[in-house]
């Protein structure tokens, strides 16, 4: 396994538009493994591989809630719905078969590191996606799970956290980081408290 660099904005490729996974080989798995552990590295809950510069749709995601020693999960902390998805999660070419509802969370990102943001997303979806031996499933998930993946789903499409969030916010968060660049500890800026679990690692790096 290898760490990969993360690409941060205003980085011209988190703004491509991915292609479909057609290849489940090796290659896949290789990009799966070193994803997985970039994320982990980086206490990360999801990452899509556009952020690491490499344009496939395809996706990974743990979202599992750790305890303070980051070692065993804490699935009561979980939906129901949520326990039902095992993870970590492999998705290629993910699709939204159905969203219901809303909820909003304060998303951050591995990509803009430091900076959250108040962001609305579907409270219940269903996804479609291949496992990476290219296998095609579905699943529905709400809560954290729900947040990440259209989180990640994003990525695909070229889009960040911050272009969801009002021109005002965004534009102050983009000109705070062409001044003078990403806070050196996240906690120098302040997140509102999140909506969906109370945890302490509350706030969500996708
Ligand atoms: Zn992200």
């Amino acid at each position: 396994m290898a760490r990969l660099k993360i690409l941060t904005y205003p980085d011209p490729r988190l703004k491509e538009v991915s292609q479909k996974v057609a290849d489940f080989g090796p290659r896949l798995n290789k990009l799966a493994e070193d994803m997985l552990e970039t994320m982990y590295d980086a206490h990360g809950i999801g990452l899509a591989a556009p952020q690491v510069g490499v344009l496939d749709c395809f996706l990974v995601i743990d979202t599992r809630p750790r305890d303070e020693k980051g070692r065993r999960y804490n699935y009561d902390e979980m939906t129901e719905m949520e326990q039902q998805v095992s993870q970590p999660l492999f998705i290629a070419n993910p699709r939204v078969i159905g969203g219901e509802g809303q909820q909003t969370f304060d998303e951050g990102c591995l990509s803009v590191p430091g900076f959250f943001e108040t962001v609305q997303r579907f409270n219940v979806v269903e996804i479609e996606g291949e496992d990476l031996k290219g296998q095609t499933f579905r699943f529905k998930t709400d809560g954290l799970l729900a947040v990440c993946i259209q989180h990640e789903m994003d990525h695909l499409e070229g889009k960040l956290f911050i272009d969801r969030i009002s021109f005002l916010k965004s534009s102050r968060i983009k000109s705070q980081i062409k001044k003078s660049g990403y806070p050196k500890k996240e906690e120098t800026i302040d997140a509102p408290s999140a909506s969906t679990r109370k945890s302490k690692s509350e706030k969500s790096k996708q």
